[in-house]
């Protein structure tokens, strides 16, 4: 029975079932490494993601398996025999499997998708002594396992058999029926106030699977609110990294936003108003990237502040603890946004716009560009930096100051540049030119020196 009483009608999870979904491949792989966990009488089961995604038929390749028993003595050991390495988290129990071309080829997998890497977790049960804050684990039961989880769709495993089919469903947080309800459900009243994060996770499944969220789950989430202010900024940048690889981060972005959760994140971050119709236009842009999913994020993250002056960007930032390359660049972005109305002015001078532009990342100015930059001339501008202005450079270098009789000092770098500045100003325009203002400005500089 479902929690509304109705009876489940639950497929049997065959093989043919299975393959059909994962492929023939990735079921031997699942195969062979249950073999291995029943030599060890281990049980072991197929949890998590792939088990809610095999039910709503969507492709998923992530191997997450839970082991009644040491998870990672067990990858180490798959690793030793087959190959490839393994990355471990001890406290967490917790192994990764990481296959190369030898541990491909000695599981004999062929061709189909095959997982970079998999996973294997000791089923555990988790206690929270403080809001917010990692839990401490102990080794416990797959059903423990199950309920520590954050949704009830997430509750779910697959017991794998090495030999028979079909393979039983564990649904002890009856994830099952809310799949088919479409509802997005915690397990227990606390789940938001010992991990907050739970929260960016409730709208990031929502949103991708087209679910709602439940009405007790929804009102203990608004009633959690606050404590995100105790999570650290890592573990929120790694939920909104997440978010930003969704195919529609301006929705999860809107309801976050409803709901003021990324003011508890910091006081000055407020989402724009035109968010959506950016993230729309990224959107079309990404034929352009090739599928280049860090670029995309990376992109994403710039869009995120398009509404914020770059002092408070700064502040943002070292909330979220982004690394120093990425939130310089959120920074020139946003200086970027606030000086539009110089940019399209028409008194202001291409040399003067080149040298702001050229301290701004190429990340931050297509991403200015996807902000459908109202002020046309400003937008004008950007592309002519881009297509002309910044590959400009005098064909004059120090060599021939020396040769010129100039002390070396900060003058050449002041002389170059004014020559850069003039052929970007239209000032001079064949080399004859050049060189006769480049006679006036060593003239005025060896003047200077004697004066
Ligand atoms: P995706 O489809 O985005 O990869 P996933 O469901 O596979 O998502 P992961 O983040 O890979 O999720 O985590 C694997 C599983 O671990 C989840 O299905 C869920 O059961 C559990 N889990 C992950 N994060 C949390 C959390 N913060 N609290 C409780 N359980 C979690």
């Amino acid at each position: 029975m479902d929690s509304s009483g109705k009876l489940e009608q639950r497929p049997a999870w065959t093989r043919e079932r299975i393959s059909a979904a994962l492929g023939e491949s990735l079921v031997r792989l699942i195969a062979t490494i249950a073999k291995h966990a029943h030599a060890e009488n281990a049980a072991i089961y197929l949890a998590g993601g792939v088990v809610r995604d095999l039910v709503l038929q969507r492709e998923n390749t992530d191997l997450d398996f839970v082991l009644e028993g040491d998870a990672i003595a067990f990858a180490n050991k798959l690793a030793r025999i087959y190959g490839g390495e393994t990355e471990r988290h001890i406290p967490f129990g917790t192994a990764k499997w990481k296959l190369d071309s030898a541990a491909i080829n000695n599981l004999s997998l062929g061709s189909g998708a095959i997982p970079a890497q998999i996973d294997f977790a000791t089923a555990r049960t988790e206690e929270y002594l403080a809001p917010a804050a990692l839990p401490v684990v102990e080794p416990g039961l797959i059903a423990q396992d199950l309920l520590r989880r954050d949704f009830t769709v997430n509750a779910l495993a697959l017991r794998i058999e090495a030999e028979s089919c079909p393979w039983d469903m564990l649904n002890p947080g009856k994830g099952y029926s809310d799949i088919l309800g479409k509802k997005i459900r915690v397990l227990h009243d606390r789940s938001f106030i010992d991990d907050p994060t739970r929260m960016f996770r409730a709208f990031r499944f929502a949103s991708r699977f087209g679910f709602a969220i439940e009405s007790g789950t929804a009102e203990i989430l608004r009633e959690a609110i606050p404590v995100i202010q105790r999570l650290s900024g890592e573990r929120i940048r790694h939920e909104l990294d997440l978010i930003l690889r969704e195919e529609h981060p301006e929705r999860i972005i809107a309801d976050l936003s409803a709901l003021d959760i990324f003011a508890q994140i910091h006081a000055a971050f407020r989402i724009s108003a035109r968010s959506a119709e950016q993230f729309q236009r990224l959107r079309e842009h990404m034929p352009k990237l090739r599928g280049n999913a860090d670029e995309t994020a990376r992109l994403g993250w710039h869009l995120l502040f398009s509404g914020i002056a770059e002092d408070d960007a700064l502040l943002i930032c070292a909330r979220l603890g982004l690394t120093g390359e990425l939130s310089s660049s959120i920074a020139g972005f946003a200086r970027l946004l606030e000086k539009l109305g110089w940019l399209g002015a028409p008194a202001s001078k291409a040399s003067a716009i080149t040298r702001f532009l050229d301290g701004i990342s190429a990340t931050a100015l297509r991403a200015a560009l996807i902000c459908n930059i109202d002020k046309h001339s400003a937008k004008e501008r950007l592309e002519l930096y881009l297509a002309d202005w910044r590959h400009r450079r005098s064909a004059i270098d120090g060599n021939e100051l020396i040769r010129a009789g100039l002390a070396p000092g900060p003058i050449y770098r002041e002389i170059l540049d004014k020559l850069r500045d003039a052929w970007i100003d239209g000032e001079i325009e064949s080399q004859d030119q050049e060189h006769e203002l480049f006679l006036k400005l060593v003239k005025e500089a060896q003047a200077w020196y004697r004066g």
